[in-house]
């Protein structure tokens, strides 16, 4: 039976979105998407229309935008003045910042990310794990960017290759699983046997420490995905690792062996025709600082369908450029998206937003638009386990989406610029509202 179309019907909560761009596998396909604030799904159109009839509440014209889905950053360290590594003393504030940071965050188009502590003393993640899980649960879009669980970059990674992480917390000689289970919290570790969720999604670590790739088909048993970075790993222990459960490479080419032609280390897995492992995904940094966009190109063109490009965001993303307080009593300057320690050129992380980084790659790889898209969406969904859910816009995944606008620079070259974003179907942010 029609449903009702007079002013006074009940409202569904269904929006449908027509006259956009969507992006399809490898396609850019004009039609609507149908989504519900409901459910906080994507419809299927036809059957919403035809076989139930349903009005929807809202129409809106997205005018030729692209409309993609939600962007996914599975390594953010912090942003908008809020650090997930710092631990205030009353962990209220630590609850404030961070609410505030994923309600920021998600007007940058990522609408669900991994909150990412880098190397830390035990009692960090101890105190702070609880606050980074999975929040999607209650599917309230008003709550901003969605994390799906923490990312423990470290500190089970080589001295030798730390970065900017402190040396002084580094576990170079762990014991396997109880060394990670004391380190992270027990607590944070949920049995086979019942189903809690761990806060835990994402472990970065060194192969070739002690314990670390037999310990690894227990955490990845456990729901933990495992990437392999800031490490002295040879191309044969990278493969050993992929072998063992690992599935990706963490900010590939940083703090990791550099090909050579005899032994073409983590990077060298992205060209392996070894019928024993699944070439890795492999995380980029795309801010045109940590990398040069030639090796971009190559590490793309080696393996596209792994390529997954993060921010790395330290808490300076989306302040304005000066200089800021880091957490030691050092001194960080931000200039644009470039982040170093003051008076050095040590680069500390990227204060580069997502989309800035999908806009660098668009400019210098030649690829198209939905190959852009695929790498801030489908390829971090597909590496999460949760490809139907998040990163598609196919009906049944949940309706977090982004309207892009394409903008051209003085130089002639294209980007994208965030237009309106959905989570859970609800819109949380559109431009045109904004005061400037
Ligand atoms: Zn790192």
């Amino acid at each position: 039976m029609p449903a009702a179309t007079s002013p006074e019907r009940a409202k569904n909560g269904v929006t449908k979105l027509t006259g956009g761009r969507l992006v399809r596998g490898n396609e850019l396909v004009n039609g609507d998407l149908w989504i519900s604030s409901i459910t906080g799904n994507i419809l299927n159109g036809q059957e919403a229309f035809y076989e139930h009839h349903i009005t929807p509440d809202v129409v809106i014209d997205l005018k030729g935008k692209i409309l993609a889905p939600g962007f996914i950053d599975l390594q953010v360290n912090g942003g908008f003045g809020f650090d997930f590594s710092t631990v205030p003393d009353d962990m209220a504030e630590y609850r404030k910042g961070l609410n505030k940071l994923n309600r920021k965050l998600v007007r940058t188009g990522v609408t669900s990310y991994l909150p990412t502590l880098p190397s830390q003393k035990a009692e960090v993640y101890h105190k702070t794990l609880e606050y980074l899980g999975p929040s999607g649960a209650e599917r309230n879009a008003l709550q901003g960017a969605e994390s799906l669980g923490a990312h423990c970059e470290g500190p089970f990674i080589a001295g030798t290759k730390c970065g900017i992480h402190s040396p002084l917390v580094l576990r170079t000689a762990p014991d396997g699983r109880s060394d990670i289970e004391a380190c992270y919290g027990p607590e944070n570790f949920s049995s086979q046997e019942d189903d809690t969720r761990s806060p835990i999604t994402m472990i970065t670590l060194a192969p070739e420490l002690p314990g670390m790739m037999s310990v690894t088909p227990s955490l990845v048993a456990r729901g933990i995905k495992v990437s392999l970075g800031h490490t002295e790993a040879t191309y044969s222990q990278t493969t050993l690792a992929l072998q063992a459960g690992a599935t990706m490479l963490t900010h590939l080419f940083n703090a990791m062996q550099p090909l050579h032609h005899r032994d073409p280390g983590p990077f060298g897995t992205l060209g392996s025709t070894s019928s024993t492992i699944s070439r890795p995904y492999f995380g980029i940094i795309a801010d045109g600082i940590h990398l040069h966009r030639t090796t971009v190109n190559l590490a793309y063109n080696a393996h596209p369908s792994g390529f997954i490009l993060v921010t790395d965001a330290m808490k300076t993303m989306g302040l304005p450029d000066g200089t800021y307080d880091w957490t030691n009593g050092d001194k960080w300057v931000k200039k644009g998206a470039v982040l170093t320690r003051q008076g050095t050129d040590t680069l500390a992380g990227s204060s580069a937003t997502l989309v800035e980084c999908a806009s660098n790659f668009w400019a210098w790889s030649g690829a198209s638009i939905p190959e852009v898209i695929r790498a801030v969406t489908a390829a971090p969904a597909e590496v999460l386990g949760l490809k139907d859910v998040k990163g598609t816009l196919d009906a049944g995944g949940d309706a977090d989406l982004v309207a892009l606008d394409v903008v051209e620079r003085d130089d002639g070259t294209k980007r994208f610029e965030v237009d309106q974003v959905w989570k859970f179907g609800v819109k949380v942010y559109d431009v045109s509202d904004q005061v400037q």
